[in-house]
C-alpha cells in the first residue's frame, strides 16, 4: 500500500482530489522533484523522463518486484512488466506493452527496461538464453539503422516497432513504418540515421578502403548538415557494438559486409550530381555531372554504370503495344535519385528486421505465447507539419480509440466478474476524427490516393481544393477556405494548409484558442506517391549484388504486371490496421511517457510542457473513466489485513472469512452504502475520500 505511504503525492491518480488538471500536474511535479518518476492510473503507468540514472533498476530491484503484487511496492515499470509477464505465464494470454509519448519522453528506454525485466525473470535453458541474448542484441542494430538524432531527442526511434520478446515464447519484431524521408533530408539540428555516422567514424581503414568511403561526414550530401556529432554519443564505439551485435544475432560475415555495402551505396547515391541537359529545341533532359561517382557505384554493386545512368535519367513507359523512353528533366532526375536512395534504405531496414526475426524464432510451427513491447511515437506537432506528422497523428488517433475502448471494456469485465452493476460512462468517441482520415472513400487518405492516381494535372493544391469541397461542413476540419464567420478568423494559417482538430485537443476544447494541428499540403502528393520508377528497380535487380538484388524482387524484367505499388498512405493505413488487430487480440498494458522539459535536463519540470502532453495523452479522461464507478478496489484479504485494526470485532483477533471481516469493519464505521460495493473477491470503494478517511483512522490507531 505504498500508494500513499512513503511516497510523495498520490502514487495512483485515481486517488487524486479534486480531479482537475492543476492538482494532477502538481502531483506529478512533486513526485518528480522527489525522484519518483512513476505514477499509476489504476494499471496504467505514467513515467516522467528523469534524464539521469536513478538507482532503482537492476537485479536487486527485479528480484523485489517479481515477488510482490502490483500495489505493494512503489509504482515502478518493473511492477507493470511483472503483471504483464505473469498474466502471460499464468493466464495464458498474449500480452502487449504499449508505450506512447512524444519524442524524447523515454519510450525506448522504457521498452528496454521491460525487455530486460522479462529476459531476467523468464525461463532458463540454453536455447532460451541464446534467444534472449539475440533479442537484447537486436536493440543496438535496430537503433543504428532505425534511430536518429532529432531536435527533441538525440536518439529518437524513427520507426514504429513491435518488439516481441519473452522466451521461451519466441520473439518477433514487426516494422511498421520507417521515416524514410530522413535518408535524403533532415531538419535543421537533426541527423540522418545513426548507422551512416557510425560507419564513417568506426570502420577501420581497411573497411573504409574496401567500401571506398571518406572518413569525413561533410563529404556526403545526405549527411551534410550542421550537426554531425551528438553529445555523449560515441559513433565509433557504437559501430563496434553494432558489428558485434550482428554477429551474436547470427548474421554471417558476408551478410554484414553486404549490409554495409548497401549502406555505403546510399551515401554514394546522394553524391551523384545531376546536370540539366535540356536542349535548345525545348526537350528537357538531364545527365550525370561527374561520371566517376556512378562508375564507383557500378563497380561496388556489379552493375554497368551506363545502365544506372540511364535508369536515373530516363523513364520507360510501357503501353500494351509499345515501349516509349522519355528523358527525365533535372527535377525529375533528382527525384528519381532520392527515391532510389530512400527505397534502398527502407528496404534494407526491413530486410534487417526480417533477418533478426528469422534468427530469433525458436522452434517452429507451434503456437507460442507472445509478449509485445510496442514503442510508438506520440502526437507530433511541429511548427511545420507535413505528411509524416499527418500519418503519425492518425496512428495516435487510432491508439487513443483502442485505449479508451479497451480501458472501458476492462472495467466492465471486472465489474461483471465481481458481480457489480455497471454504470454507463460518458466519454468522447473520436471515431468521427478517425473516419475523417481513414474512411475508404470520403477519407483524407483515400482522397489523396485518388488524386495521386487521377490522370491529368494534379498537384497539392488540387488535392486541397477537393478536401475543402468535401469537408466544408465537417466539424473537425478547417482551412482558410472553409473558415466561416462564426469561427475566429486566423491569420496565421497559410493558404496551403488544412487543420484537424484531433482528439487530444478535444475534451479540453476551450474556445478558439484550442490548439488544432495545422498541416501544410506541400509535397503530400509526392510523399504519398513515393514512386520508384520501374527502370530503377529493374536496374537494382540486375546488379550483381545478392542482397541488393533481393531487395528489389519487382525488378524481374519478366514480370509484366503494370500494377502500381500501394501508396505510402495506403501502406501506412494497412499497417495501422494490422497494429490495431494485434492490440485487440492481446491484453494491453500501458506506459505513458512524459517529457518534463525541452532541454534534456534532469530535475527540471515545466508545467506548461507537461500540461500539453497530459492532454495529448488524455490522462484526465483516463482517470475519469477509470474512476467513473469505483476509484479503488482491493482483494478482501489484503484489505482486511490493513484495516482490521479499525474494527471492534476484527481486532485483535478475527477468525472468520476475509469478506465477512471487511463487511464487519466497514459496517462498524457506518460508511454510506453508496460508497461501497462488495464484489466476489474484491471490495470496491467509490471515492478517494473514503479511502483517505480509512487511512487517517488507521494512522491514529497506530
Ligand atoms: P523516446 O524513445 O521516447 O524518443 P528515449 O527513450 O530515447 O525517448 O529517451 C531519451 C533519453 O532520455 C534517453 O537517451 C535517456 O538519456 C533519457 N532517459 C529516458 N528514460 C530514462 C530512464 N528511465 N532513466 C534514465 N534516463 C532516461
Ligand atoms: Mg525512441
Amino acid at each position: 500500500m505504498t500508494l500513499m505511504e512513503d511516497s510523495v503525492g498520490v502514487g495512483d491518480l485515481v486517488l487524486l482530489e479534486p480531479l482537475e488538471e492543476e492538482p494532477l500536474l502538481k502531483n506529478l511535479q512533486l513526485r518528480y522533484e522527489n525522484k519518483e518518476i512513476y505514477t499509476y492510473i489504476g494499471n496504467v503507468l505514467i513515467s516522467v523522463n528523469p534524464y539521469q540514472q536513478l538507482p532503482i533498476y537492476g537485479p536487486e530491484f527485479i528480484a523485489k518486484y517479481r515477488d510482490y503484487t502490483f500495489y505493494e511496492l512503489k509504482p515502478h515499470i518493473y511492477a507493470l512488466a511483472n503483471v504483464a509477464y505473469q498474466s502471460l505465464r499464468d493466464r495464458d494470454r498474449d500480452q502487449c506493452v504499449l508505450i506512447t509519448g512524444e519524442s524524447g519522453a523515454g519510450k525506448t528506454e522504457a521498452s528496454k527496461l521491460v525487455m530486460s525485466y522479462v529476459a531476467a525473470v523468464c525461463g532458463k535453458g540454453e536455447q532460451v538464453n541464446s534467444v534472449k541474448e539475440q533479442l537484447l542484441q537486436s536493440n543496438p542494430v535496430l537503433e543504428a539503422f532505425g534511430n536518429a538524432k532529432t531536435i527533441r531527442n538525440n536518439n529518437s526511434s524513427r520507426f514504429v516497432s513491435d518488439h516481441l520478446p519473452g522466451s521461451p515464447l519466441g520473439g518477433v519484431i514487426t516494422n511498421y513504418l520507417l521515416e524514410k524521408s530522413r535518408v535524403v533530408k533532415q531538419l535543421e539540428g537533426e541527423r540522418n540515421f545513426h548507422i551512416f555516422y557510425q560507419l564513417l567514424a568506426g570502420a577501420d581503414a581497411h573497411l573504409l578502403e574496401a567500401l571506398k568511403l571518406e572518413r569525413d561526414t561533410s563529404h556526403y550530401a545526405y549527411l551534410n548538415q550542421k550537426v554531425s556529432r551528438v553529445d555523449g554519443m560515441d559513433d565509433a564505439s557504437n559501430f563496434k557494438s553494432v558489428q558485434n551485435a550482428m554477429t551474436v544475432i547470427g548474421f554471417s560475415e558476408t551478410e554484414i559486409q553486404q549490409v554495409l555495402e548497401v549502406t555505403a551505396l546510399v551515401l554514394k547515391l546522394g553524391n551523384v550530381e545531376l546536370a540539366d541537359e535540356s536542349q535548345a529545341n525545348g526537350i528537357s533532359a538531364s545527365g550525370i555531372r561527374d561520371e566517376r561517382g556512378v562508375q564507383e557505384i557500378g563497380e561496388m554493386i556489379g552493375l554497368n554504370s551506363e545502365e544506372l545512368e540511364k535508369a536515373l535519367c530516363s523513364r520507360t513507359m510501357k503501353t500494351a503495344k509499345e515501349e516509349v523512353v522519355t528523358t527525365l528533366n533535372f527535377t525529375q532526375a533528382q527525384y528519381a535519385r532520392d527515391a532510389l536512395a530512400k527505397n534502398i534504405y527502407s528496404r534494407l531496414f526491413n530486410w534487417i528486421v526480417n533477418r533478426i526475426n528469422e534468427s530469433i524464432k525458436v522452434g517452429s510451427g507451434e503456437k507460442k505465447k507472445v509478449m509485445g513491447v510496442l514503442d510508438i511515437y506520440g502526437f507530433e506537432i511541429l511548427e511545420d507539419n507535413s505528411f509524416e506528422q499527418f500519418v503519425i497523428n492518425y496512428c495516435n488517433e487510432k491508439l487513443q480509440q483502442v485505449f479508451i475502448e479497451m480501458t472501458l471494456k476492462e472495467e466492465q469485465e471486472e465489474y461483471k466478474r465481481e458481480g457489480i452493476p455497471w454504470t454507463k460512462v460518458d466519454y468522447f468517441d473520436n471515431g468521427i476524427i478517425c473516419n475523417l482520415i481513414e474512411h475508404n472513400q470520403q477519407g483524407i487518405l483515400a482522397m489523396l490516393d485518388e488524386e495521386c492516381l487521377r490522370p491529368g494535372v494534379v498537384s497539392d493544391s488540387t488535392f486541397l481544393v477537393k478536401l475543402n469541397q468535401v469537408f466544408s461542413k465537417h466539424g473537425y476540419y478547417e482551412s482558410k477556405v472553409t473558415q466561416n464567420a462564426q469561427r475566429q478568423y486566423d491569420h496565421t494559417m497559410g493558404l496551403s494548409c488544412f487543420r484537424i482538430c484531433h482528439y487530444a485537443v478535444l475534451g479540453q476544447g476551450h474556445g478558439p484558442s484550442r490548439p488544432i494541428v495545422t498541416y501544410n499540403v506541400n509535397s503530400f502528393i509526392d510523399k504519398n506517391n513515393d514512386l520508384l520508377f520501374r527502370d530503377l528497380s529493374q536496374a537494382m535487380w540486375k546488379a550483381q549484388h545478392p542482397l541488393l538484388q533481393s531487395l528489389f524482387p519487382e525488378g524481374v524484367p519478366t514480370q509484366t504486371s503494370l500494377k502500381r505499388p500501394p501508396t505510402a498512405g495506403a501502406q501506412f493505413k494497412s499497417s495501422v490496421a494490422i497494429l490495431m488487430k494485434n492490440l485487440y487480440s492481446k491484453n494491453p498494458n500501458y506506459i505513458r511517457c512524459i517529457k518534463p522539459n525541452e532541454h534534456q535536463q534532469r530535475g527540471q519540470f515545466s508545467s506548461e510542457l507537461v500540461a500539453v502532453q497530459t492532454r495529448y495523452l488524455g490522462l484526465l479522461e483516463n482517470v475519469r473513466v477509470r474512476r467513473a464507478g469505483y476509484a479503488y478496489r482491493q482483494r478482501y484479504g489484503p484489505f482486511l489485513e490493513r484495516y482490521r485494526l479499525l474494527g471492534r470485532s476484527t481486532w485483535p483477533r478475527w477468525n472468520g472469512g476475509d469478506r465477512e471481516g471487511v463487511e464487519k469493519v466497514l459496517g462498524e464505521l457506518s460508511l454510506s452504502s453508496e460508497e461501497l460495493a462488495f464484489g466476489k473477491t474484491k471490495i470496491f470503494i467509490r471515492s478517494p475520500k473514503t479511502l483517505f478517511y480509512l487511512e487517517e483512522k488507521r494512522h491514529l490507531r497506530l
